[in-house]
């Protein structure tokens, strides 16, 4: 309850009856509420950007350079979870690439080994990319593939046209070399809102599952898990929630501040500079800047608060 408001109310009696009246809201309401508050999180200033096949270098290092400062997946779950709080009043920017082209493998990782250890020279924060990759491996019907019995050969995903995917042995490397965090994107990277209910939950518990057993593999510690919708198209939300910590959607406009706590499964992400223009990306990058420098925002904003 907000006590100074209460006590703004003008007659002892009346207050009673209110303060009686919010007792008697229904249980689910207030659980709901409760619910709300608990999850409440500040925003903060986040760009995400998801690329294909191409790595967009020029973009990246014009970003960074701007002085936006990379987040990780990890952070940002943490600050979900009320863990650790991501400053407000400074950019952020996290990468992120879709569908697990075979360019997202050693050519992403040598370009993140050199860029990560200037940065490490310069006392800078690594840049620690997403790969969302769908996790098919030829055998998307199969409820509990054993991915010990997949030969490593076998591209994660096939689309019938000249794209090369990474394969297992390429995913399992990825891993190991720490410089990504390799997600879920599905399995036959079909959108869940187009196919009957039963085989979108294949594609989410399935998919998560088989990304455990990556990590299994490998014999990292893997204690969180985010999926990308396939086409950005934002479908079984409750399933998804109910199986993963976040979930990335694209979204066409740029959304500098991230309501992480309304946006969790859901979180906006703009195209790379392939499909927006150079200006686009340089006129939000001039915003973010002149946000920041505005003396009200960056404030924590918070959302509902806890009233009984
Ligand atoms: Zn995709």
């Amino acid at each position: 309850m907000n006590e100074e408001w209460f006590r703004a109310l003008p007659f002892g009696e009346q207050r009673r009856l209110f303060a009686s009246g919010l007792l008697a809201l229904p249980f689910w309401l207030k659980t709901t509420l409760n619910k709300e508050a608990e999850i409440a999180v500040p925003d903060f200033n986040c760009l995400i950007t998801y690329s294909h096949q191409s790595i967009p270098t020029a973009m990246f290092e014009e970003i960074l350079r701007a002085g936006f400062e990379p987040l990780t997946l990890r952070e940002i779950v943490a600050h979900n979870r009320g863990e650790e709080i991501i400053p407000a009043d400074i950019n952020h920017v996290l990468f992120t690439f879709d569908d697990g082209f075979a360019t997202q493998g050693v050519r992403l990782e040598r370009y993140l080994q050199g860029l990560n250890s200037q940065r490490q020279t310069a006392g800078l924060k690594p840049v620690r990319p997403i790969v969302f990759v769908s996790l098919g491996f030829g055998q998307p019907q199969i409820p509990r593939l054993d991915l010990t019995r997949v030969d490593g050969n076998t591209p994660s995903f096939q689309d019938g046209s000249t794209n090369k995917y990474l394969t297992l042995t390429e995913i399992l490397h990825l891993v190991r070399s720490n410089e990504v965090d390799i997600q879920s994107h599905g399995l036959t990277h079909s959108s869940l809102a187009a196919i009957p209910a039963q085989q979108a939950r294949l594609e989410v518990v399935e998919s998560r599952r088989r990304l455990d057993m990556v990590y299994g593999l490998v014999g990292v510690p893997h204690d969180l898990s985010v999926f990308a919708y396939p086409y950005g198209q934002i479908s079984e939300q409750d399933l998804v929630a109910a199986t993963y910590d976040l979930a990335f959607g694209t979204k066409e406009t740029i959304n500098s501040l991230l309501q992480t706590h309304r946006q969790r499964f859901n979180m906006p992400r703009v195209p790379d500079w392939s499909y927006l223009s150079n200006q686009t990306v340089r006129n939000f990058i001039l915003t973010a800047n002149q946000r920041q420098k505005e003396p009200d925002v960056g404030r924590p904003r918070f959302g509902w608060r806890r009233m009984w």
